[in-house]
């Protein structure tokens, strides 16, 4: 069941106080919080695991070569950008310092990043009201549908997501592209999963409740 009540007065409320959160460490290596983007209509919400060095530059969720490449992953789907909202589990980036080269590099968020950033999604959540999730990549999918959760064998198979929302887990579309190098088969059929787990999300969200 989606949640009904919220204490800020609009989801540009809750941008605005999200880009002041100091909850965890991740905003002391923060540019700027990335806050969900997209329709704020939309049936369908696409949540990823954080934002990339691009993102943190950017203030966009999936800017940057990732954000490209799954561009083309929804306009094959049939899906704009602009008709889904697309956002992180996490919305600072986590970095750590590489002591050889002195410069910030990306890392996962602990588990503890991850649960104090929850609230915000739980507001986009509320305030967009999905009918859909998709779940981008297998760390993402393992937040939000339990540990057990596998992508290789769970992919594009229903799932029961938070609020008891219809979740599918998708391959992240740069790992397809990190894949090509050196397995091109299995890229391509990855890719065309991909897309086909996306037109099946977009379907579903097109139906009325
Ligand atoms: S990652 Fe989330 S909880 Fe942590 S400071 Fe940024 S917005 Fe706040």
């Amino acid at each position: 069941m989606l949640p009904l009540f919220s204490d800020y007065p609009s989801l540009d409320a809750v941008r605005a106080e999200c880009g002041r959160c100091v909850a965890c460490t991740l905003s002391a290596g923060r540019t700027q919080t990335v806050f969900g983007a997209g329709s704020a209509q939309a049936h369908l919400m696409l949540i990823g695991h954080g934002p990339s060095l691009t993102d943190d530059q950017t203030g966009l969720p999936y800017s940057g070569p990732a954000g490209d490449l799954l561009d083309t992953a929804l306009t094959q789907a049939g899906l704009r950008r602009d008709e889904v909202w697309i956002t992180n589990l996490h919305k600072c980036i986590a970095t750590k310092m590489n002591k050889q080269t002195g410069r910030a590099e990306q890392r996962p968020p602990h588990v503890e990043e991850i649960a104090a950033c929850a609230p915000w999604l739980e507001q986009e959540i509320l305030w967009v009201q999905p009918r859909v999730l998709v779940a981008i990549g297998g760390p993402a999918a393992q937040v939000l549908l339990g540990k057990e959760f596998q992508l290789t064998v769970q992919r594009g198979r229903w799932q029961t997501g938070p609020h008891g929302l219809p979740t599918l887990g998708i391959v992240q579309p740069t790992y397809l592209k990190r894949l090509n190098e050196h397995d091109r088969p299995a890229a391509v059929q990855g890719w065309r999963d991909l897309v086909a787990d996306l037109r099946r999300a977009a379907e579903r969200a097109a139906q009325p409740d």
